[in-house]
């Protein structure tokens, strides 16, 4: 068995000490890098459960750290802390790849909440039955494999994040069907919040980036106006 870790990337001790107490109860261990050097170095050499990544760093900021991540395991779950609303554009924005984020000064118990929704997301997918989960969906030249979570477009892999994956495996798997932001949170975050839907948008919004011809007048993911998303199969 491997042991469940997870990694605590954060220069404010207190701050980082009071998470690594409170997420303690979720997993086996807790690491904690105190600056971005150490940071960058243990996120990118050992497997974790999760990151918990400061945006502001001595050393490597957030986002460098995320971008090297994900060159390399583009499927580690990425939680951002983040000082300022106004930081939130960058960090969801196309370039990083964080599958969630909290604005400091955060509660730690909503922390621990989303970790949770987050790890209980990835045993339920782990102990689905082989057969709702089976195999291989394709739909318009994309090709999903639940399994070895892979994704091939017209031939090529593509690169998805842990939630961006989940966010397509969950439409190519009800195609046609249309989702709400709150019920996409519900399904493929774990949560639901008020106000989270930009949160949705924004992994939408990579998601086509990535998979669509055209991400302005996407063909897969198709925006029902006033209502939510729906797979166009
Ligand atoms: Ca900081």
């Amino acid at each position: 068995m491997n042991k469940r870790r997870i990694l605590i990337v954060e220069d404010e001790q207190d701050i980082a000490d009071l998470v690594s107490l409170h997420l303690g109860t979720l997993c086996d261990e807790t690491v904690i890098a105190r600056d971005g050097h150490e940071g960058l170095r243990l996120a990118t050499s050992e497997q974790w459960a999760v990151i918990i990544l400061d945006l502001r760093l001595p050393g490597p900021d957030g986002l460098e750290i995320c971008r090297a991540v994900r060159r390399e395991r583009a499927y580690q779950p990425i939680l951002m802390l983040t000082s300022k609303s106004s930081e939130l554009d960058r960090v969801l924005g196309l370039e990083t790849g964080a599958d969630d984020y909290l604005t400091k000064p955060f509660s730690v118990l909503e922390l621990v909440a989303r970790v949770r929704a987050l790890f209980r997301r990835i045993e339920n997918f782990q102990q689905t039955p082989k057969a709702a989960n089976d195999g291989i969906v394709t739909a318009g030249g994309l090709s999903i494999d639940a399994e070895s979570r892979e994704v091939i477009l017209d031939g090529q892999a593509i690169e998805l994040t842990a939630r961006e994956f989940d966010l397509l495996n969950h439409f190519a798997r009800n195609p046609g069907r249309v989702f709400r932001r709150a019920d996409l949170l519900d399904k493929v975050w774990g949560y639901g919040h008020e106000g989270y839907e930009h949160t949705v948008n924004s992994h939408i919004n990579r998601l086509r980036a990535k998979i669509e011809g055209n991400p302005s007048e996407p063909e897969m993911i198709v925006t029902v106006w006033g209502v939510g998303y729906k797979f166009a199969a």
